[in-house]
């Protein structure tokens, strides 16, 4: 099932998220739907508070660029263990429509997280999956990207955001 994505400026996108502490098939579902959700938006990851759910958990295609994708990666209640290097590409949220800018970030991540099953495994990414490794866990403690963004250029966004803003509020009145 498609769940709706939470658009900026709702205020749950700051919230701080809490730990998963039931690895049970609830959780395995909200997975699939975040996943499917997530696939639907062509995104590459998407962390659970994206769908109105404050727990710590993200969905991320570690295969983003075959037409196979498979299985996606869940992960829970990340945490990053070491970073390396830094790299600024263009980024962008699904939960922040049509704004795209440069970010600097970690070229590499290790991060130690659960599976859907409680299992604890250490994970080492790079390039795009270790930035939407950091972009989730940034979700998860109630950060956006955009707050990454030098105030300078954030000037330059200033009119993109505004609109989200004013399309909020008319959604909010319906
Ligand atoms: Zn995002």
């Amino acid at each position: 099932m498609l769940r709706p994505i939470v658009i900026y400026p709702d205020p749950r996108l700051l919230l701080k998220s809490k730990p998963v502490t039931q690895f049970n098939d609830e959780l395995k579902e909200l997975a699939r739907e975040m996943t499917e959700t997530m696939r639907d938006a062509n995104g590459v990851g998407l962390a659970a508070i994206q769908i109105g759910e404050a727990i710590r958990m993200m969905v991320m295609d570690e295969h983003y660029d075959l037409e196979d994708k498979g299985e996606s990666l869940a992960l829970c209640n990340p945490v990053v263990l070491a970073e390396e290097g830094t790299e600024t590409i263009e980024e962008g949220c699904l939960s922040i429509p049509d704004v795209r800018e440069e970010v600097e970030r970690s070229f590499k991540v290790k991060v130690k997280g659960q599976n859907l099953d409680g299992v604890e495994k250490v994970y080492d990414f790079e390039g795009l999956l270790a930035r939407c490794i950091l972009h989730e866990i940034d979700h998860m403690d109630g950060k956006l990207f955009i707050q990454k963004v030098p105030a300078v250029k954030r000037l330059f966004l200033k009119k993109q955001l505004d609109e989200l803003k004013a399309n909020y509020k008319q959604a909010a009145r319906l």
